[in-house]
């Protein structure tokens, strides 16, 4: 059994449509992919439509969270979430202001661009984003399409960086409030690349127990991201805390050289994920 429980579609910002993304997880020779578009579930009818036959496909999102320490400013968190009810209404209306919020800070960033000359616009990046959720890699893109840089990875290492002058930041869900909902919503919230220091400043073990307590139910261990050190260390308080552990690839298409099934998570492991789920059904057979 090889399991990939983190990837993203074009509905965020992936670069294959979840028909697409379906397939080549199948292609890879995957058995369960799921579907963990940033703060939206759009995607989740089109990729169990288009399922191959002999894939599992778990319906899942990455919700954009914040931690916020008693002595420096918020820590960017991501919350994945599995097996939620995508009708229930507090986490659908915490869904709308995340796009919402990722709307008006895109502008921002594009207008700050263009304003010292990039070449960007703000309605180009809109249109090709498709109605999608979107984030820096769209903007990324057009500046790749502009010639400016020549590839995502290069955008971001000069201009989009959240050290850059151009780094707009936004109200992400307040963490524990993260956990709580999806809970609420029936799903399992996995803490997503927890300690990856290479994405920048990380949280305490304080945090993640203070994240326990408000429901969570997973960490994510196998990241691309993560390194050996830090796996070892998320290992060793999973098995503390009395948690899943999963791994994954955090798959983007070409937005990153990620191959999908880069990481995965181990059966029983998905099995406790799947038995912690009450929201909604994967789709199977
Ligand atoms: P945002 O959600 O708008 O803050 O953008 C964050 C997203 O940018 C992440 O989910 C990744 O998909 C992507 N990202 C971050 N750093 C890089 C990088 N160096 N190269 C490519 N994509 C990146
Ligand atoms: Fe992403
Ligand atoms: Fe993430
Ligand atoms: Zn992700």
């Amino acid at each position: 059994m090889r399991i990939d429980l983190h990837t993203h579609s074009s509905v965020s910002d992936g670069t294959e449509t979840p028909a697409e993304l379906v397939r080549t997880a199948r292609a890879a020779g995957l058995d369960v992919v799921a579907l963990t578009d940033h703060d939206t579930t759009d995607g989740w009818a089109e990729a169990a439509d288009a399922r191959p036959a002999g894939l599992t496909v778990v319906p899942g999102m990455e919700l954009s969270c914040r931690w916020f320490p008693a002595d420096q400013p918020p820590i960017s968190v991501h919350l994945l979430a599995y097996l939620f009810d995508p009708a229930h209404p507090a986490l659908a209306a915490e869904r709308e202001r995340l796009r919402a919020e990722r709307l008006g800070r895109g502008q921002r960033i594009v207008e700050a661009l263009a304003a010292d000359g990039y070449p960007v616009d703000w309605p180009e990046i809109l249109a090709a984003s498709a109605g999608g959720v979107v984030g820096r890699p769209h903007v990324a893109r057009a500046l790749v399409r502009a010639g400016v840089v020549d590839s995502v990875d290069a955008a971001f290492a000069s201009l989009l960086h959240h050290r850059s002058p151009y780094y707009v930041t936004k109200a992400d869900t307040e963490v524990r409030q993260g956990i709580a909902l999806v809970r609420a919503a029936g799903g399992v919230p996995v803490f997503a690349h927890g300690l990856a220091t290479k994405r920048g400043r990380v949280v305490g073990d304080d945090a993640i127990g203070a994240m326990v307590e408000a429901g969570l139910v997973g960490l994510e261990v196998d990241h691309p991201d993560h390194s050996e050190a830090e796996r070892e260390h998320l290992r060793g308080l999973a098995r503390e805390l009395g948690l899943i552990v999963t791994g994954s690839s955090d798959y983007h298409g070409t937005n990153k050289t990620t191959p999908i099934g880069a990481c995965t998570t181990a059966p029983e492991q998905f099995e406790a994920l799947l038995d912690a789920g009450t929201g909604t059904a994967p789709s199977t057979g």
